[in-house]
């Protein structure tokens, strides 16, 4: 087969011939018919997660959908068929935060998909079993590649902020993958939200699905009590990261507010007073990935029409380079996808 490889920590995915995967004991091998590619691919690719060279070469491409074709030996013959995405965490699954369902704080964590071991940006990969999680089967693989990471992370932030009709969300980076998601997470919740972005595409989209569009160019123009007619954020989702706007977010919060942080860039440090937190009894709330009930939620969720696939671009194999080079220049509305149908 041929697909895409790093070879390099850093350097672009070459296309060329790659062995055939050979499932093992506790594995499933799947057909891959699409790959999601967002921003954190690209953060894969360039080696932020890990960079240890005795990992490569490494097919990228954690966000996969595709059908199952063989299961390793003893594995369960009725998984054979089924369409499955990725669960991006290589978890254990046995110690206790496996156990209590709290999967993306897998205390033997293992690595990641795409990293750690091969992904969708081949043809066929190889996953352990437990990173296979079925979809429902009327759900078409380019719309189910919003499901593992840009519908999931949402719900995620959903459950940890405890998004409630009464809240008003503020969503900065709204029109990316996983915002335009979150936007639609946080409406289906009956929250009432608001969408900070800088692009008018992005914007459009979010009004489309019933946010207000806030155009944030400038962030620190931006005055927070405008932002709803019954008065400031009671939650800002905030998926840039950037010191001024995670401290747009603290400053922005109604009293007994939550700022859910989602990036993990390094060396970004706001400064902040205890007593900040006193007076306004604010919440800071770290949110990581999704768990894997979290992931076959999403899919339900999208499957049903609940949730709206939003995918920017879309392109065959020839062209993920042209993908890469297009989420770069944060033009994209959504998710970038790979689709292996097209070969
Ligand atoms: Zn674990």
């Amino acid at each position: 087969m041929h697909g895409y490889r790093i070879d390099r920590w850093g350097a672009d995915p070459a296309w060329q011939a790659l062995p055939d995967p050979v499932v093992g004991p506790g594995e499933v091998l799947i057909d891959v018919e699409a790959c999601g590619v967002g921003l954190t691919v690209l953060n894969c690719i360039n080696g932020d997660l890990a960079n240890d060279p005795t990992l490569l070469p490494r097919v990228p491409g954690h966000e996969l959908v595709g059908r199952v074709i063989e299961v390793g030996p003893g594995g369960e013959i009725a998984m054979v068929g089924r369409r499955v995405v990725a669960y991006f965490y290589l978890t254990c699954g046995t110690c206790p935060m496996c156990a209590a369902g709290r999967d993306s704080l897998c205390a033997e964590l293992r690595g990641w998909v795409g990293v750690h071991t091969d992904g969708g940006y081949a043809p066929r990969v190889v996953l352990p079993v437990h990173n296979a999680i079925p979809v429902p089967d009327d759900l078409d693989p380019l719309s189910a590649t919003v499901v593992p990471d840009a519908v999931a992370t949402p719900l995620h932030v959903a459950s940890r902020a405890g998004i409630v009709p009464t809240d008003r969300v503020a969503v900065l980076g709204a029109g990316g993958g996983v915002g335009i998601h979150m936007v639609q997470v946080a409406l289906g919740a009956g929250a009432a939200v608001a969408g900070l972005d800088v692009v008018d595409a992005k914007l459009a989209q979010v009004e489309r699905f019933g946010a207000h569009p806030v155009r944030s160019t400038d962030l620190s123009v931006v005055d927070p009590s405008t932002l709803f007619a019954e008065g400031r954020p009671t939650v800002v989702v905030d998926l840039l990261g950037s010191v001024a706007a995670t401290r747009w977010g603290l400053d922005a919060l109604d009293p007994g507010g939550r700022l859910v942080a989602l990036t993990t860039f390094r060396g970004r440090q706001v400064q902040v007073e205890s007593r900040e937190f006193v007076f306004g009894e604010t919440s800071i709330i770290g949110s990581r990935y999704a768990t894997r009930a979290e992931v076959a939620e999403a899919g339900r969720l999208v499957a049903a029409g609940e949730i709206t696939p939003v995918i920017g671009t879309v392109r065959g194999p020839s062209e993920v380079l042209d993908i890469h080079d297009e989420l770069k220049s944060g033009t994209v509305v959504g998710r970038g996808a790979l689709d292996w149908s097209t070969t």
